[in-house]
């Protein structure tokens, strides 16, 4: 298969630049090592409980302000509901508590009550902010990285702003703390912004770049905060279903090894299949670790800077010193998750869905927390009568070389200190805990494929800002990057802006016009009430998704591999149907053609599920590594095969989508119908 483009990583970066490519109407295909899109925003399941697995905040969907997640609806057309928060969060500060909210006027007053000495200038810091804001950032807002600005689109605001554009050109080499020196003496005041710019960005006030303070500080009030009704999956999956209905393709548990060259142009990828599906377990018990190729045009590369010279583009291909160069960026400090299922009661009514915590002023440490509460906005997450809680710290501890025993007591270790924190907050919430969970920076590498766990790829720091960062461009005509590595500022609207860079990087280069904001865009971004809920309109079909949903152990799927069953639920779930009808089809296509495998594997886990009573159990020491059509003599299939075949087809198309679940049979006919 070729394609126009072929995207690596599935994240919200790589699947934003997917969508638009592919709304464009290029053939794109988008490879992730994991089993589901979205890498760090992204759910998983624990009981009745979907739980994010990282971004939960999301700013970037406002109607007004700086909005890219916003302007990538609009320009897809593709309907999303959204809850805004009425606070967005409350931060714990040496014992004050400080509100913050959308109104820029009401959090100034609050910000005023806590440093009543510096109460004139807070105002007018937050004042000449704003105007910076609205006439540089947001009044005719350009969603690309700074490499990848267009002057001509620039020049009419800067002639109407020639002052505020001056003014945020000198910000540029300043960091943050020569910004805040020019208004503020307060020491406490000066302690308070280390906090916000360490929960924002993990980095000091000396460390931040003026522009990113700036910006970030009028910012996150302007546009409010929001949640994708139904969790972040709906926020992936509407993009994922974007991708699928133009005839893209989204191949997961792939592996990118390396982006392969013809001459000096990129011209695909070669993978690696991830994962313990059969069919991978006897690929790999047959010894054949081969790569597979993947041929396209272009090649849009979402992962981080330092994965991309050292693993990815062939060593032949860059030179020492660009290696160099991509080693030498810092990354963000590791951070450790703490996922918790507490029982309702343990949140009192009111609480705001995000909470920081900063307790100690006069030093960054690890017991700045913030926690994201999302099921007091969205209480389709869980239970009624149940809370779902994301923390996410910073982690000094070290998690190299540890041995077993070690990692559990650091997991234990990482769980009571955050755990002691929220319980300062939220007395009783130690024995309202249902349950618990700690992903340590390991985890977060490991699954999210954070680099040594830092959740914001390379330091938002003074030298390795802007335009030192990684480029959209490389020197590789067609080949483009986006993500963390690409962008200023931490979080989702970052990387959204990144992808939207991506795509129209290559937009350009094949002629086709960019995605460039206009006012007046239609708008497909729908702000649903706080506790909002589909859940009384919904058919039997996506019941039926919801209640299996992100299953991780599917016992379908070892009954039945053919269909990729937790894969057509999700996209159910995320009302992509036209990708979960594909998967239905190409299981259906698999099934009539007999081009699958029954392994031994196979035929003993059938037995396992106490399937196969029927099956000849002479087929189970057999050698049937090969395809059904492969043992075929003279056209016919040996007895015990027919047996075996005809067991499991049965079987697939009885399995159940859980153990207790609705019939593949019935998902698949419904789908097909
Ligand atoms: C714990 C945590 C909490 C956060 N909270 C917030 C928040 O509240 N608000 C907010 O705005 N942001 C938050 N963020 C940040 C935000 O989630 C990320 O910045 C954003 O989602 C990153 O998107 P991305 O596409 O750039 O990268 P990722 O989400 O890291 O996705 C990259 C994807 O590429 C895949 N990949 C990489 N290399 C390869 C390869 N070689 N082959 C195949 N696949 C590959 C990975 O598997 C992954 O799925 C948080 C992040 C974390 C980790």
């Amino acid at each position: 298969m070729h394609y126009d483009a072929v995207v690596i990583g599935g994240g919200l970066s790589g699947l934003t630049a997917a969508a638009l490519l592919a709304k464009r109407n290029l053939h794109v295909a988008v490879v992730d090592r994991n089993a589901h899109p979205g890498g760090s925003c992204g759910a998983f399941r624990r009981g009745e409980a979907l739980i994010d697995q990282g971004a939960a905040m999301l700013f970037g969907f406002g109607q007004t302000g700086f909005n890219p997640h916003r302007f990538v609806f609009n320009v897809l057309e593709e309907p999303i509901d959204v809850i805004r928060h009425e606070s967005m969060y409350t931060m714990e500060f040496a014992g004050e508590r400080i509100e913050f909210t959308p109104d820029l006027d009401r959090f100034t007053e609050d910000l005023a009550r806590v440093f009543p000495g510096e109460r004139d200038t807070i105002k007018r810091f937050y004042a000449d902010m704003g105007r910076l804001y609205h006439d540089v950032i947001a009044g005719t807002p350009s969603f690309t990285t700074p490499d990848e600005m267009d002057g001509r689109h620039m020049l009419p605001q800067i002639k109407a702003h020639p002052r505020s554009y001056l003014k945020f050109l000198r910000l540029m080499n300043k960091s943050v703390e020569d910004l805040i020196g020019h208004y503020f003496t307060d020491p406490r005041i000066h302690q308070f912004y280390d906090k916000l710019c360490s929960t924002y960005c993990y980095t000091t006030t000396a460390e931040t770049p003026a522009v990113l303070g700036a910006v970030m500080f009028v910012d996150n009030h302007v546009g409010g905060t929001y949640y994708p009704a139904g969790s972040t999956l709906m926020l992936t999956g509407a993009l994922e279903k974007v991708i699928e209905e133009h005839g893209g393709d989204m191949l997961m548990h792939c592996e990118a090894v390396e982006i392969l060259f013809e001459d000096e142009k990129p011209c695909g990828v070669a993978i690696r299949k991830t994962g313990d599906a059969p069919e991978q377990q006897i690929r790999k018990r047959m010894g054949d670790d081969s790569p597979d190729h993947i041929c396209a045009d272009s090649v849009i590369y979402s992962g981080n800077v330092w994965d991309l010279y050292d693993k990815l583009l062939p060593s032949d291909r860059t030179t020492r010193k660009e290696r160099a160069w991509a080693k030498r960026f810092v990354p963000t400090a590791a951070s450790a998750v703490l996922y918790l299922v507490v029982k309702a009661s343990a949140i009192p009514v009111d609480t705001p869905p995000v909470q920081m915590f900063a307790e100690h002023p006069e030093q960054l440490n690890d017991d700045e927390i913030t926690a994201y509460i999302m099921s007091i906005d969205d209480p389709t997450l869980c239970p009624p009568d149940q809370h779902v809680l994301t923390v996410v710290g910073p982690c000094f501890d070290m998690v190299e070389g540890l041995d077993e025993q070690e990692y559990a007591n650091l997991k234990r270790k990482i769980a009571r200190r955050f755990l002691g924190i929220l319980e300062s907050r939220f007395p009783g919430i130690c024995d309202a805990t249902l349950h618990v969970e700690v992903a340590t920076p390991r985890t977060l590498q490991q699954r999210a494929g954070k680099y040594r766990g830092a959740v914001a790829g390379p330091k938002q720091m003074m030298g390795q800002h802007m335009l030192k960062r990684q480029h959209t461009r490389t020197r590789f005509k067609g080949l483009v990057c986006c993500g963390e590595s690409t962008v200023m500022g931490t979080g989702t609207p970052t990387v959204t802006i990144s992808g939207i860079a991506a795509a129209n990087a290559l937009l350009r280069d094949r002629g086709l016009a960019p995605f460039i904001w206009e006012p007046d865009l239609p708008n497909y971004v729908r702000d649903v009430p706080r506790g909002w809920s589909k859940r009384a309109n919904e058919s039997e079909l996506t019941q039926a998704a919801r209640h299996c949903l992100l299953c991780e152990h599917p016992a379908c799927n070892r009954t039945c591999p053919i269909f990729d069953v937790p894969g057509i639920m999700r996209r159910i779930y995320t009302g992509n149907l036209v990708g979960a009808r594909k998967l239905a089809k190409q299981g259906i296509k698999t099934l009539e053609s007999g081009d699958y495998v029954i392994s031994p594997t196979v035929a003993v886990q059938l037995a396992a599920d106490r399937i196969v009573a029927q099956t000849d159990p002479a087929s189970t020491s057999a050698n049937t590594n090969e395809p059904v059509s492969a043992r075929m003599a003279n056209g016919r299939l040996p007895s015990s095969t027919l047996a075996e075949v005809a067991a499991f087809e049965r079987d697939c198309i009885q399995a159940r989508s859980d153990q207790h679940g609705t019939p593949i049979a019935f998902v698949v006919s419904e789908l097909l119908a």
